[in-house]
């Protein structure tokens, strides 16, 4: 279909200030012209027109960390061990419609048990569910007993580290998911300490890297965030600088900060759990001396080093990880801007250019430009004076077609 969109503002992902009364014409499925009103091409009948005269249009969101078919809440680990893999692949297909009329256009699963992330993204290539562009990891790489052991890969020597990383490539993966330390999703993992020694690390990372498949780190201690930056992992998850010893709290290396920034490596911070869980259960462990959120002011005051100290940050939710319900990504959004001060207008930059680049996809989407994919969201208000109307994306468009307007889903 082709479309004609009108907004009052347009921001376009760059982190370029707004543009006033802009128009975006969508045809085929892409961007064929993008500029003001004042200069809109004649001869437009065939176009259908979505008109907001008091609304913001924006790219699409990205969302770079999901667990597809984890339920989002206090039973997330529960469920993920003993649901069917049916039950595992119906539930993916619920979450990947609700990100998307949520303004979700592009989504990185993160990991998931065996091969469920594999099929979700064939069914959406091909036309049988709804759902955003997905790129996927497969299942993480971890050790034994390690982080998200039961997704399925454990490897804990050069042969089975190796043999790991050309299975998950072999199987379709885009990206490769390492576990670098322990999570708290994996009871007895220890988030403080790194799993794997920098060599075996440094061998995942090579074979990837020589397949041509970046590698994702999952790192909560700064042992494993230390072991990922000299390994040249590509993309840093959590980064949450805490120490291997429990009663020294953070142990924020500011000389690896720079070296982050230096090498171009993105962050993705998950800002949004540690806040929503707070709010939600504030006694909880990880808000106890050695947990990873124990302290999550002087968190948000590091990550405001870092992003002054040039370290490009991307957004993830973390979706299907408790309080990571699916289809509010626009909380990794809000958080940061109110929680790290950035501005609305670089938060979108991070969880749209920044991420498509991350997940080498910016030829393509991550921007409003002429000839990119057109993936785009309309708010019916002034997302920079009211950034939680994020919350409710009137209209949705993906690859150009219109699946949410006006608040009605189409799909
Ligand atoms: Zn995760």
């Amino acid at each position: 279909m082709d479309v004609l969109i009108k907004g009052a503002k347009l921001i376009d992902g760059t982190g370029d200030s707004p543009s006033l009364n802009s128009f975006v014409l969508v045809r085929d499925k892409k961007i064929i012209d993008i500029g003001s009103q004042k200069k809109l091409p004649k001869h437009l009948e065939k176009f259908r027109v979505l008109d907001f005269p008091n609304g913001t249009i924006l790219p699409g969101l990205i969302e770079t960390h999901s667990h597809m078919h984890c339920t989002g809440n206090k039973e997330s680990l529960e469920r993920m061990l003993l649901d069917s893999e049916e039950t595992l692949i119906m539930r993916s297909v619920k979450a990947m419609r609700e990100s998307l009329l949520s303004g979700v256009t592009t989504m990185r699963d993160l990991g998931s048990r065996n091969r469920v992330a594999f099929s979700i993204k064939e069914a959406i290539v091909n036309g049988i569910i709804d759902g955003p562009r997905i790129l996927v990891a497969g299942t993480p790489i971890t050790t034994t007993a390690g982080h998200c052991y039961f997704f399925g890969t454990e490897a804990n020597s050069q042969e089975e580290i190796l043999h790991a990383v050309r299975r998950q490539v072999k199987l379709g993966a885009d990206c490769i998911k390492i576990m670098s330390t322990g999570g708290n999703f994996t009871p007895r993992s220890n988030p403080r300490r790194a799993q794997f020694s920098l060599q075996l690390l440094q061998d995942a990372v090579d074979d990837a890297h020589r397949l041509e498949v970046p590698v994702a780190s999952h790192c909560h201690g700064t042992e494993g965030i230390v072991n990922s930056v000299s390994a040249g992992v590509d993309n840093l998850i959590h980064c949450s600088w805490i120490s291997s010893n429990p009663s020294e709290g953070y142990d924020y290396r500011e000389d690896v900060v720079d070296e982050i920034a230096d090498k171009g490596i993105f962050v993705d911070p998950t800002i949004a759990l540690g806040h929503l869980r707070q709010i939600d259960d504030p006694e909880a462990d990880v808000f106890q001396p050695g947990g990873v959120f124990y302290d999550l002011d002087a968190r948000y005051e590091m990550l405001r080093d870092m992003w002054e100290k040039g370290v490009r940050f991307i957004s993830g939710l973390d979706a299907g990880m408790y309080m990571g319900e699916f289809g509010t990504h626009y909380n990794s959004v809000l958080v940061m801007i109110e929680k790290m001060g950035v501005s609305p207008i670089d938060a979108i930059k991070c969880v749209t250019k920044n991420s498509a680049e991350c997940l080498g996809i910016l030829q393509e989407t991550g921007t409003l430009e002429k000839g990119k994919s057109a993936d785009l969201i309309v708010l019916s208000d002034d997302f920079e004076k009211n950034p939680d109307s994020l919350q409710k994306v009137d209209t949705v468009i993906n690859k150009g077609e219109i699946v949410k307007e006006n608040q009605i889903p189409l799909i």
